[in-house]
């Protein structure tokens, strides 16, 4: 093998390596879609998936150590905002 086809093929590597990271990113969002990250929170109105976006004592079950959480429906066509009771002992 001459020198310049072994350059040739180095820079076909070259060529691949730089494109690892695109791909990569690429798998990762894949795989995002495939597997949402779970929610054990699900929306009142639509039944999507809800976030929690606060959390503070429960007003009235505090003493028990429940927290009021704030969940937010990941459906931007929804959006609502709702409130949970939970214990963290409970999970
Ligand atoms: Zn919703």
């Amino acid at each position: 093998m001459n020198v310049l086809i072994k350059m040739a093929e180095w820079q076909k590597i070259v060529a691949l390596a730089e494109r690892v990271p695109e791909l990569e990113k690429r798998i990762a969002a894949l795989e995002a879609g495939r597997n949402p990250p779970k929610s054990k929170f699900s929306c009142a109105v639509c039944g999507a998936a809800a976030q929690v976006v606060s959390e503070k004592p429960h007003p009235t079950f505090h003493p028990f150590g429940d927290k009021q959480l704030t969940v937010k429906c990941n459906n931007p066509n929804c959006g609502v905002e709702s409130t949970r009771r939970f214990n963290p002992s409970e999970g």
